[in-house]
């Protein structure tokens, strides 16, 4: 019962590690709002948790929308009174060098990934004051800390969650309200499945993995639940790193 009593938002809660996360914090007594633009996955994620006996509540919303998360705030209230924990864990993901980013591929991987995670900050965190404070994990990823061959729109929109973090909890601290973000390493998910598709991409990618192997989405959602729950009550403005020792190296 880590998290009885509170009302944790989670973005991307359709997808992989977010069903995961909803899954868990409903577990542990949250009362869970699922934000998604997958209608029909939110819906079935919502309903299992509360078939399993837990409360949640599905909102179809666009994280990069400013005006969804007027919606987002206004219903997660009214339906259950409060907001104690944010998880801005959508996201979306595309692996192209440098060299051949284009400029909408770059804005809409920082509309989601990063402006996605800032206007869900700034919306809860008037609601979180009030009620005396909360947690805000901002799910990152191993290419916001290291290079790659691939990739650069997609690590840099999640390295901009570093500092989005930093900042908040600096800035928050004395309202009760910590900011954590939080890193995987690859974890065994749709949003990967590309790389994973072939022998040859699933054992290189297993490869940079000291431990051997890919992460599953319930080891990413332990350690949100240890950010999300007075477990972490000393910790804030830092980054967890789950990433098999990937970054170790
Ligand atoms: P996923 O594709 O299964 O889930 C992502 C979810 O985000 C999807 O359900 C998608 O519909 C939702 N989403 C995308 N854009 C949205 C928007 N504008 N508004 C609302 N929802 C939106 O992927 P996942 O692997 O579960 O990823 C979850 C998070 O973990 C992402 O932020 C991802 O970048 C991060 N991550 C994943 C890995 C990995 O290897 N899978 C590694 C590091 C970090």
């Amino acid at each position: 019962m880590r998290l009885l009593d509170k009302v944790a938002l989670v973005t991307g809660g359709a997808g992989d590690i977010g069903a995961a996360q909803a899954r868990l914090f409903a577990g542990e007594r949250a009362r869970v709002v699922v934000i998604d633009l997958m209608e029909e996955l939110g819906h079935g994620v919502a309903s299992g948790i509360a078939s399993g006996g837990g409360s949640a509540l599905f909102l179809p919303l666009d994280v990069s929308e400013e005006r969804d998360w007027e919606i987002a705030v206004r219903a997660s209230v009214d339906r259950f009174g409060s907001i104690d924990v944010l998880v801005n864990n959508a996201g979306i993901y595309q692996t192209e060098p440098v060299e051949h980013v284009d400029a909408i591929l770059w804005e809409r991987m920082m509309a989601v990934n990063a402006s996605g995670a800032f206007l869900g900050t700034r919306s809860v965190v008037p609601v979180m004051r009030e009620g005396g404070g909360g947690s805000i994990v901002n799910v990152a990823s191993t290419t916001a800390l290291v290079g790659s061959h691939r990739g650069g729109a997609y690590g840099a929109s999640k390295a901009a969650l570093l500092s989005l973090t930093r900042h908040t909890a600096i800035q928050h601290a004395a309202d009760g309200i910590r900011a954590n973000t939080l890193v995987p390493g690859p974890v065994e998910t749709g949003m990967i499945a590309e790389n994973l598709a072939s022998e040859e991409g699933r054992a290189t990618s297993i490869a940079r993995v000291p431990l051997g192997r890919l992460a599953v989405p319930s080891e990413i959602a332990y350690a949100a639940l240890y950010l999300a729950s007075d477990a972490s009550s000393y910790v804030t403005g830092s980054h967890l790193v789950v990433d098999g020792g990937l970054t170790a190296r």
